[in-house]
Order: C-alpha cells, then sequence, then structure tokens
C-alpha cells in the first residue's frame, strides 16, 4: 500500500494524461443511486484489470462522495448528480462527482476529520477522510449556493 509521501501522481499530471476511455452518467440524488453509481463506476474501472482491493477502494470513495450529494447537497430535495469516469494513460482512473447542490462555506474546514454539519442524523464527519485514504488525490472545488465537484484520482498498480 502507498503512504500519503509515496503518492506519486497530481491533479495536474492527470490533466496533461491522454484519455483512454471516458463515461458520464446523471442520476437524481436518490438514496438507491448511491448503489447504482459505484456499481457503474466500478464496473468501468475494471477494464484496466485492477486488484479486488482497487475496485473495493474506488467503490468506497465514490460511495462517500455520491452519499455527500444526496444528504448533503440536495438536503430536503431531489437535484441531479452529475458523474464522469475517465481512464487516463498510466493506469490512471479520474472520477468527477458534482451536484448543483448548497455547496459548501469552507472546504478546508469541511475536509477535517469528524468535521460533519449533521451530528443530528449520526454522521461522523469522517468522508473526505475516507476518499483520501482509498484514493491518491482528492480534489474539492465548491461554492455556496452553486454546487460542489469532487475529483477522485486513482492510479492502478502496474501490471
Ligand atoms: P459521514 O460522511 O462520516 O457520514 P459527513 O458527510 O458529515 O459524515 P464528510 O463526508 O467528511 O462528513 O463531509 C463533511 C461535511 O462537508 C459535511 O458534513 C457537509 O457539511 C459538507 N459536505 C460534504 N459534501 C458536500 C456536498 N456535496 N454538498 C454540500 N456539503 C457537503
Ligand atoms: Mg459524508
Amino acid at each position: 500500500m502507498k503512504t500519503k509521501t509515496e503518492k506519486s501522481v497530481t491533479i495536474k499530471d492527470v490533466s496533461s494524461k491522454k484519455t483512454v476511455n471516458e463515461i458520464k452518467i446523471k442520476l437524481p440524488s436518490l438514496s438507491v443511486n448511491e448503489g447504482v453509481a459505484r456499481a457503474v463506476c466500478a464496473a468501468f474501472c475494471a477494464q484496466l484489470d485492477p486488484t479486488s482491493t482497487e475496485i473495493a477502494d474506488v467503490k468506497c470513495a465514490v460511495s462517500e462522495a455520491v452519499t455527500n450529494c444526496i444528504v448533503h447537497a440536495y438536503k430536503d430535495t431531489v437535484g441531479i448528480i452529475y458523474i464522469t469516469v475517465r481512464l487516463c494513460e498510466g493506469r490512471i482512473a479520474r472520477i468527477d462527482i458534482r451536484d448543483r447542490g448548497c455547496g459548501i462555506e469552507d472546504v478546508t474546514l469541511a475536509r477535517q476529520p469528524l468535521f460533519t454539519t449533521d451530528a443530528e442524523n449520526e454522521r461522523s464527519g469522517m468522508g473526505f477522510t475516507v476518499m483520501e485514504s482509498f484514493c491518491d488525490r482528492v480534489k474539492v472545488t465548491s461554492k455556496s449556493g452553486v454546487g460542489t465537484t469532487v475529483t477522485l484520482i486513482k492510479q492502478f498498480a502496474g501490471k
């Protein structure tokens, strides 16, 4: 397993890589679609022949990001979740999960372990920490009242 200091791939590196395959999906923010999004992302990444642990990592990170769209971005409403999975040269998957929900006021604070705005529903505030531990990079861009994009980068081990 790579440690934080060994992580080599950066978001900038990935932007310069050629995309070899891509899928875009749009889903309403219904809780049933968390499993759908997780399965579609994992199935698409499977063509790079990742290990079962790597696929489990992708599923877990996607699940956290999509759940956040459902429970936070579109709290008390149903909106659209936009997901793009790009497979790039170098066995890299880039997964963008975007919503047009409430947005995050302070992204740095939101990414802190144990920070949650929803303690009353027994949320633990560990979603971003889980994404970071299962991916090589996690980028979050957000604007209050406009929405949020979470980019997950996962590089699969060499064959
Ligand atoms: P857990 O994921 O452990 O159930 P959580 O969802 O509160 O708890 P994180 O996933 O780490 O924890 O998110 C931290 C906080 O960031 C959330 O409480 C919420 O305020 C905010 N947040 C995360 N994703 C979004 C989003 N897509 N839209 C709006 N706010 C978000
Ligand atoms: Mg969460």
